[in-house]
């Protein structure tokens, strides 16, 4: 992709490398999900509408700046784009973006009573920044799925202005969103949190 120049090109190797790792783990199946790194103040680099993952290349992937206006000619953005916009946006120490659709997202997103989704009691929330025990309890929000996304990118950006603490949010019966300093730190929260949400929906299958 003819855009990019040799560093731009470090930051592409790195998501494509996310993505095929995203894919196998079973998080991106079937062209769904997304991933997105910042380049600078003003533009992102990001999947294109429909790429499946466990075979991109740098031809998938796409620049678009922070107003949502797309910077590569003839690219499709994916209609969740402003999702990832709104975080940039909202925290500049955000570097990457991790958007998983597996099915452990999707189930446990349906399972949250009151909105929200704690996880305590597990030995790896010590993976997520500012946890140092496992008995720390750690809150998920789930929103109802829109495919309105000016309106969801709205209702996140709102819960995020008053939870400087965040580290990711479920979508009802969709998927998940998460982000890190940059893309192997996004990664790492993606990995941690699916664990997690594995764990919690096996033990609300046991334990109902
Ligand atoms: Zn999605």
């Amino acid at each position: 992709m003819h855009e990019l120049n040799e560093h731009h090109g470090d930051t592409a190797d790195a998501l494509i490398s996310a993505a095929r790792f995203s894919f196998e783990r079973g998080w991106m199946p079937a062209a769904a999900g997304n991933l997105s790194a910042r380049l600078d103040d003003d533009r992102m680099l990001i999947t294109e509408a429909g790429q499946h993952k466990g075979l991109l290349d740098q031809d998938g992937l796409m620049l678009v700046d922070l107003e949502g206006n797309v910077l590569s000619p003839d690219k499709q953005p994916s209609a969740e784009t402003f999702l990832h916009i709104i975080l940039y946006r909202r925290w500049p120490r955000i570097g990457a973006v991790v958007h998983t659709h597996s099915v452990n997202t999707t189930v446990l997103s349906r399972c949250a009573q009151g909105g929200q989704i704690q996880l305590r009691d597990y030995e790896l929330l010590k993976a997520l920044p500012g946890v140092t025990s496992h008995d720390a309890e750690v809150i998920v929000p789930v929103f109802g799925n829109d495919q309105d996304i000016p309106q969801l990118a709205a209702r996140v950006d709102e819960h995020m202005s008053h939870h400087p603490e965040l580290l990711g949010y479920l979508i009802e019966g969709h998927g998940f969103y998460t982000w890190g300093e940059d893309i192997a730190q996004a990664r790492h929260h993606a990995e941690a949190f699916e664990f997690l949400f594995e764990c919690e929906l096996n033990m609300r299958r046991l334990t109902p």
